[in-house]
């Protein structure tokens, strides 16, 4: 770890965020003796830090806690010599290369820029779901699903995500209802018929979670739900929240200067990390709407690292 006031002026590796997509590119950057610069970012280790027990990461037979995996890759890419430093990049400059990354008081000149800065699940406001998230309380299925067999379920929201985590988690719970605060659906045709069709799976409409009930200690217990339109106040039952509303890809500082999709992820070629600014790669969530796993972004850190890697060597001065 290195503190602002240690940085050099000059980077050959600059990477944007601290998940598993940035630190992967952080190892494989440092064992190709890059010298790379990590900007852990405003939330250092993303969206693993945020859950508890990992156990689809590969390599872990009896599963891992999201933050401890995150120090472990952490450590295995300091090993390699990649730095780390505890801060975030205010602006980039990508107009003309090196380009320039401005941090606090600090700028200075990246060779290649990896951007790995992630996705933010979008979560409700409550104090309650900061606290209990991790514990009872989570922004993906496919990681936390598994950990509520036999339990009564509440997924909040109303688009594809909420349908799609709706119907996979009756996999495991007894049974699930999908919160939504309109009386139709975002979700597409198909997704909605499956679940009309799930005899475990039953909507709540017009309703908004006001308060996730229960403790750090003994998990969830229930939601304290509002009908919007009757004002109408229920609390529901259940041993488990998924949050899924969206996610917002972090990607404000680098808008108008590269490619994006409508929803503001970035754009890189088919099968590879280059963005349409050469010398610039994005890997993991900021990149993937779709796929959005630990192991996938890290396989595309380790694209990123390789990409960046060829890139510096044909341009080397
Ligand atoms: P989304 O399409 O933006 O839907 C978000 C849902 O959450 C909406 O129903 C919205 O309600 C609701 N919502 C937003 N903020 C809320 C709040 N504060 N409180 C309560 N509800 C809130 O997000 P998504 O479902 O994650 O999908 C994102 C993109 O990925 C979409 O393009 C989707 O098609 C795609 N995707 C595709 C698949 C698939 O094809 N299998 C699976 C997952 C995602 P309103 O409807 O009232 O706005």
């Amino acid at each position: 770890m290195v503190t602002p006031n240690e940085l050099k002026d000059r980077y050959k590796v600059v990477i944007l965020g601290s998940g598993p997509a940035g630190l992967t590119a952080a190892l494989y950057t440092a064992r190709a003796n890059l010298d790379p610069i990590i900007f852990e970012g405003f939330e250092a280790g993303g969206q693993l830090t945020l859950t508890t027990d990992v156990e689809n990461y590969p390599g872990f037979p009896d599963g891992i806690q999201g933050p401890e995996l995150i120090d472990n890759m952490r450590k295995q890419a300091e090993r390699f010599g990649a730095k780390c430093v505890l801060a975030e990049v205010n602006s980039v400059d990508l107009s003309t290369r090196p380009f320039k990354v401005v941090t606090g008081e600090n700028v200075l000149e990246a060779e290649t820029l990896i951007v790995a800065s992630g996705a933010s699940a979008r979560l409700l406001g409550l104090d309650s779901e900061k606290i209990l998230i991790g514990h009872g309380v989570s922004t993906c299925a496919t990681c936390d699903g598994f950990f509520f067999k036999g339990k009564e379920l509440v997924v909040v929201g109303g688009g594809d995500s909420a349908v799609e985590e709706g119907v996979f988690l009756t996999k495991f719970a007894t049974k699930v209802s999908i919160i939504h605060r309109r009386d139709k659906l975002r979700a597409s045709k198909i997704l909605q018929d499956r679940a009309f069709k799930n005899s475990k799976l039953d909507f709540i409409w017009d309703s908004v979670v006001e308060e996730i009930l229960g403790n750090k200690d003994e998990g969830v217990k229930g939601v304290r739900i509002k009908n919007v339109k009757t004002g109408e106040v229920a609390t529901k039952e259940c041993q488990g929240v998924f949050i899924a509303i969206g996610h917002n890809p972090n990607t404000q500082i680098l808008k108008a200067q590269l490619e994006m999709n409508e929803a503001g992820y970035i754009v890189t070629k088919d099968g590879s990390t280059i963005t349409n600014v050469p010398g610039v790669f994005a890997a993991g969530d900021v990149q993937d709407q779709v796929y959005r796993q630990a192991v996938t972004a890290a396989g595309s850190g380790c694209m990123a690292a390789l990409d960046a890697e060829r890139f510096l060597e044909e341009h080397s001065e």
